[in-house]
């Protein structure tokens, strides 16, 4: 057997194969049957031209001539047939005209073949059969139908609506043209041309690709199926080319079974390097766009890692997809907590990039079709556009009117593609939304499932954003009800001690003039009113003067009003920076603060110890600081040898009204710090048990900053002198 008759068999039985495989792929429309019947005349070709060389008989030459008769017919067919459905088609309404389409062409040239065809059969059939005149007619014959066919798919596929259906008919277009080329090349033996086989392999591998891209209807399968048909050719060839190089340049010494050996080892060492090397390239050029959105991806994960509010994960994700480029635009919608009724969950626009996104709240029954399916997984726009064509197909209305329906509703989301972000159990918690409305078809499968990761990690940040806010809120409680239980016991003792003396006052009479009483009246009254004043003091501070001032100089005057106060064994110094720019705060709010900070060191001191007073610049500012701080800061240093504080009172010594002292109000410290906070600056404290406490004052400066940060001590004149 010969090297053409071998090949001949082994494309035979190939072509048997993809006609079987087609059938066999679940539903069979008309395309199918016409390809499947195109691939078994091929195979039928093929086989009558092995039997020809085997047997010699002239009918199967014959019938080898008929088969490539029908060839062309079924091709033009099969070519006419592949007219794409356009979305405006699926989205008409039964009673509206479809969109006009260039399918009125094509039955002229299916007619047109049909009388070819029978004039070819004829010619075939008769006795001038042999003559070579008849064979290069029945070749152009071939070669011109299977062209004309091309041309009408070509055409049908310029005039789509839809860009998707244009690319991927162009593909088709690309891939029968390579695969009517090789079969003419492989049909030059049929006119005597002595070739390799090497064109019928070939067509028999575009057969295949056409096959494939048939049953395909998404665009980046086919690319994907050109990028692996690309990756094995250039395989093959490296290898036939190792092979060639051990068998026949080396084995011209006759060791033949010693080369193929040699040349086995090579293809096995360098098969995994060179499949990888051909691969990347390859994905490189087909694949760019989905390498961007993967890399894209894996940051924003990386980057949500650490996130616990949700505005600022949507702030993360928005841009991450805006610079990926890959989205032209998306959106966040997040569970409206307010709104969740059961049954009755609303999700409401958090953000969103692009103009595709027309809702800025989904309700229950707005939403309702998409939102059912998303629990399922992924609503893909263009999967619902398959599943409308597969109903309209089968006819089946009601299933149409729903997916006409849910395709709406996407629309109105901006979609794309939607995404369920929901709860390990479930719970849908929101929605992210992507559209890249460049092209259709814009997200492959492992593009859709890298998304789908996303909006699970999206998941497990509004969950814990939701836990943080419960325990923020917890705190919030807490602090609220130590606030009430102070503010009661500070109400209650001077009522108590009124309605004591009001009621001495009225078991004395009328006649009493007792002065005792009132003025234990007008004194708890005066403590009423205090406690209500420093109320307002934490709650409504006055609004702060703007000037920056000479904190140096509010310190030394400060110190200057209590220094008769102080107990003579407290040993007070006063240490101020020589260098120290201005601060903005009210001069009166500082030597508030500064009052609480210095009387209650001297109280937690019990009238003896050492207290220091320092001010210092600091340049850079503390990990800790708000960014007002960020431009260096002037502090105010207490410092005391007390008893320090113990962890307990620590956690709440900010707490309004929370106090360790008989006669303290607890509100020194909490209107301190709001004091402080409202002119951008922060208080800090620390404190060791048995050595005493610092309490810092931090202000934001202001105005020229001093040039080094090291500023040399000033006298401190005017301030108390020490054992005073
Ligand atoms: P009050 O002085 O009325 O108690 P504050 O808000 O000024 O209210 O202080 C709250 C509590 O903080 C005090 O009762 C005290 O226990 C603690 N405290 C404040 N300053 C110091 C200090 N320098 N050393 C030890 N404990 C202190």
């Amino acid at each position: 057997m010969d090297l053409r008759t071998r090949t001949a068999l082994f494309c035979a039985a190939l072509a048997f194969a993809i006609a079987a495989s087609v059938l066999l792929r679940g539903r069979v429309r008309q395309v199918q049957a016409l390809f499947a019947g195109f691939a078994a005349t091929v195979a039928l070709w093929y086989l009558t031209q092995a039997l020809f060389a085997f047997y010699g008989f002239s009918s199967w030459e014959r019938a080898t001539a008929l088969l490539a008769v029908l060839m062309p017919q079924l091709a033009v067919r099969l070519f006419t047939a592949i007219v794409p459905r356009d979305a405006a088609l699926l989205f008409a309404t039964a009673g509206e005209a479809p969109p006009p389409t260039v399918r009125g062409r094509a039955p002229r040239l299916v007619r047109i073949s049909s009388i070819l065809g029978l004039a070819m059969a004829a010619l075939v059939l008769s006795p001038y059969q042999k003559h070579d005149a008849v064979r290069v007619t029945l070749f152009v014959y071939v070669g011109a139908l299977t062209s004309a066919g091309l041309w009408a798919l070509s055409t049908t596929g310029r005039g789509s609506q839809s860009r998707a259906a244009r690319a991927r008919v162009r593909f088709l277009v690309v891939i029968g043209a390579f695969a009517t080329a090789f079969s003419l090349a492989d049909f030059l033996w049929f006119v005597g041309a002595r070739l390799p086989p090497i064109g019928a392999v070939l067509s028999i591998v575009f057969l295949f690709v056409l096959s494939q891209s048939l049953q395909s209807t998404r665009l980046l399968d086919l690319y994907d199926l050109a990028g692996r048909l690309l990756v094995a050719t250039a395989l093959a060839f490296f290898i036939a080319a190792i092979f060639w190089i051990f068998v026949t340049l080396v084995g011209r010494f006759n060791t033949m079974y010693l080369n193929a050996v040699l040349a086995s080892i090579a293809v096995l060492v360098l098969f995994n390097p060179l499949q990888a090397m051909v691969e990347e390239k390859t994905h490189q050029i087909f694949f760019r766009e989905r390498f961007d959105l993967e890399s894209a991806v894996v940051d924003l994960r990386r980057r949500l890692a650490h996130v616990l509010e949700t505005r600022e994960m949507t702030e993360i994700v928005m841009s991450g997809l805006e610079s990926s480029r890959r989205v032209t635009s998306a959106a966040i919608f997040l569970r409206d907590v307010a709104a969740s009724e059961p049954g009755g969950a609303a999700f409401v626009l958090e953000d969103k990039i692009g103009d595709a996104t027309k809702v800025v709240r989904i309700e229950e029954a707005g939403g309702r079709l998409v939102l059912e399916r998303l629990l399922r997984g992924a609503v893909v726009a263009e999967e619902v556009e398959r599943e409308l064509s597969d109903a309209l197909d089968l006819g089946d209305a009601h299933t149409a009117a729903q997916l006409r329906e849910l395709h709406a509703q996407l629309g109105e989301l901006g979609g794309g593609a939607a995404f369920a972000i929901k709860t390990e159990d479930g719970e849908p918690m929101g929605l992210l939304v992507v559209k890249d409305d460049r092209v259709r078809d814009a997200f492959s499968p492992e593009e859709i499932s890298l998304l789908e990761t996303l909006a699970g990690q999206l998941a497990t940040v509004v969950e814990n954003s939701l836990a943080y806010m419960r325990i923020k809120e917890r705190d919030r409680l807490a602090a609220l009800g130590a606030m009430a239980a102070g503010l009661a016991h500070e109400v209650k003792n001077p009522l108590g001690a009124i309605k004591g003396a009001a009621q001495l006052l009225a078991e004395a009479g009328p006649e009493s003039t007792d002065d005792e009483f009132i003025g234990i009246i007008l004194e708890e009254v005066d403590r009423l009113d205090r406690v209500v004043s420093s109320i307002l003091d934490y709650a409504r501070p006055r609004a702060t003067e703007v000037e920056p001032i000479d904190v140096n100089a509010a310190v030394r005057r400060t110190m200057q009003i209590l220094a008769p106060a102080h107990e003579d064994q407290v040993d007070v110094t006063v240490e101020l920076a020589g260098d120290l720019p201005q601060a903005r705060i009210d001069p009166e709010q500082l030597r508030q603060v500064l009052m609480n900070l210095v009387t209650n060191a001297v109280q937690a001191m019990g009238g003896r110890g050492r207290l220091s007073i320092a001010t210092t610049f600091r340049r850079t500012a503390r990990a800790t600081w708000p960014v007002s701080l960020a431009n260096g800061a002037v502090e105010i240093r207490v410092v005391d040898t007390g008893p320090g504080i113990s962890t307990k009172v620590l956690k709440n010594l900010f707490v309004p009204f929370f106090t360790t002292k008989a006669t303290g109000t607890g509100l020194g410290l909490a209107i301190s710090q709001r004091i402080v906070q409202n002119a951008g600056g922060t208080i800090e404290v620390q404190t060791t048990a048995g050595v005493g406490t610092t309490f810092t004052i931090v202000l934001p400066a202001s105005g020229p900053l001093p040039t080094t940060s090291r500023t040399q001590p000033q006298a401190a004149e005017g301030a108390p002198a020490s054992g005073v």
